[in-house]
Formats: C-alpha cells, structure tokens, sequence
C-alpha cells in the first residue's frame, strides 16, 4: 500500500501525518492516519472521525480502538484510521474549517480549492483508492444529541452488510446528500456507512462503547478480528422526521432519545419564561426517538426532536 510518497508492506503499522496547509502562524497542519495491515490479504477498511471538528464522539472512539493495539489481533485486511480528519475545526472547537466551510460538503475537493476543499481532497486522491469500504463517526450538531444509530442507503447492499454486522442500537435509511463524503465514495464504488452518536463537545461513555463495540463486531464478520461482542438487536427505520417548535420558549423534553413514542404522546413542553403560558409538544407519529435538543433556548421553527418510524 502506497500513501502519500511512504509505502506500508503487509504486516506493517505505521503513522503518516499527511500535510494539507499552514495556520497563519506558520504552523503546518497535518492529517494524522493510522494504517494497520496484516501479513494476510483482505478488505481494507477505513475508521473516520473528526469530520466535523466539534465531534469528539467518534475522535473518542477511533482513539480507544487504536489503543487496544489491533495490529496484535489482525487476522486478514487492513485498517485505516484518521481520528481527525477536520484538524482545523478540532483545535478551534469548531464544527467548520475557519472560511466557515462544511468539510463534509466539499468533497470531492480540489487541491487549489478553499481549506475544506483541500481537507476533501486528501481525501478523496490519496484514501479512498485504497479502501473497500468505510464508518465514518459523526455526533449531533449544535446542543443536539443523537442516540447511537448507523445511517446507510438501503439500496447499497455493502452498507446494509456493515449496518447488520456492526448492530448499532437503531438503524436508519438515509439519502446520501450532495457534495459529502459518501456521495464521493459511493460515485468511486466504495461504501461509507456513518455512525451518529452523542453530541458535540462531550464525550458519551455508551455512545463510545456501542461504537467500539461496532466496530469490533464488523471487522469479526469479515474475518479480521477472532472475537467480538456478541451481536444485540438493532431496530431499523425507514423514514425519519424532525418535530419544530410551534411557540419560541424555554423547551424541557420529557421523553428523550432512545424511548418510544406514540401519536398525540406529549414529549416536551415549550414554557415562557416570564408568565405561566406553557405548550405541550406531542409527538405527530409513531416510532422512536432518535435524536433530541438539549438546549433550552427555542425560537419557534427550531427542531426539538427527530423521529425514526417504520415503513408507514
Ligand atoms: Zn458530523
């Protein structure tokens, strides 16, 4: 396997740290990637996180499973790793490079393009190629928390493999969105399932195991690990929607993400903060909370909820 001008024969472990620019300070910036290959041939595998810099779930989650040293258990194939693809948002506590751009709407990239571009296109040219296939590790966004779910196309049958195998709590069919990762991999042939877990700038204990846990059960299933956690029940859902609010407000949920709901269900109250005025929020479907919104605040329109339902 040849990154980025090293060469990393079977049976080799190594660090690359691929450059992208410079901060204004004059300090380079560089993509750290884990590469893991065992003396035996097979899939080659790609762990992301990071993407979102903010994201530290599934930064969390790559770092524990580097730290169980895998290239003493690698039965066949190889890993990628890259903790950090979204270096610049990390070291900002940001979700976006500093233009203000979404690394996961940049892609393919260019190499003369803006820095989100430029993070895409490292990407894109130099890991891609090498891959058979991807999890990439998101959380919620801005104070939104996502109970753990494998998101994938159903129609991509390697994806509905790595969703089946890796077991992740709920499941859920998603389209893949312009100009993002898994659109590039899919146009390449690849797979790229994405995990969601837990929420910006917190690390979630049973986000990072059921993400451990995962990953371990997907690599047992294509014969790179000898062991794994035993499969558990994973519930799938063909459609979701998001709940808004009606009112602006202070939001205090009831039920949170994980539970299961039924129409007309009340889930979470809009208050206002100067008077006895209160809303219920109820729950238009039935299905499972997949995501919720921990922050208090509301403007009317804002999502409160995400639900998960089966085929109607
Ligand atoms: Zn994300």
């Amino acid at each position: 396997m040849h990154i980025d001008g090293t060469d990393i024969a079977a049976g080799q472990k190594a660090l690359l740290e691929i450059n992208v620019a410079r901060l204004p300070s004059g300090t380079p910036i560089d993509l750290p990637v884990h590469v893991i290959r065992s003396k035996q041939e097979g899939p080659v595998v790609l762990l992301s996180g990071g993407m979102h810099g903010d994201e530290v779930n599934g930064i969390e989650i790559i770092r524990r499973f580097l730290s169980s040293n895998p290239e003493n258990k690698l039965l066949k194939g190889s890993i990628i790793a890259m903790p950090i693809i979204n270096v610049y948002g990390f070291i900002n506590f940001a979700r976006y490079v500093p233009d203000g751009k979404d690394v996961n709407r940049s892609f393919p990239g260019k190499e003369d393009g803006s820095l989100a571009s430029m993070v895409a296109h490292v990407l894109t040219t130099k890991i891609l190629p090498h891959i058979d296939f991807g999890i990439d590790f998101h959380t919620g966004g801005a104070s939104r928390t996502n109970f753990p779910q494998l998101r994938y196309e159903t129609a991509d049958g390697v994806a509905r493999e790595v969703s089946s195998a890796f077991c992740a709590p709920f499941a859920l069919n998603s389209r893949v969105i312009e100009g993002s990762f898994r659109e590039t991999a899919n146009k390449l042939g690849k797979s790229v399932v994405v995990f969601e877990g837990g929420e910006t700038l917190r690390i979630d204990p049973k986000t990072v195991d059921e993400g451990l846990d995962g990953i371990k059960r997907v690599l047992h299933h294509y014969g790179m690990l000898a062991r794994a956690p035993k499969p558990q029940p994973s519930k799938f859902f063909q459609d979701s929607h998001w709940v808004r609010a009606e009112v602006s407000g202070l939001f205090r949920h009831k039920k949170e993400s994980g539970k299961k709901v039924k129409t007309g269900q009340t889930i979470g109250y809009i208050s206002s903060p100067t008077n006895d005025y209160s809303v219920k929020v109820k729950s238009p479907y039935d299905g499972y909370i997949i995501g919720h919104n921990n922050f208090p605040l509301i403007h009317k329109g804002d999502a409160l909820f995400h639900i998960g339902t089966q085929n109607k």
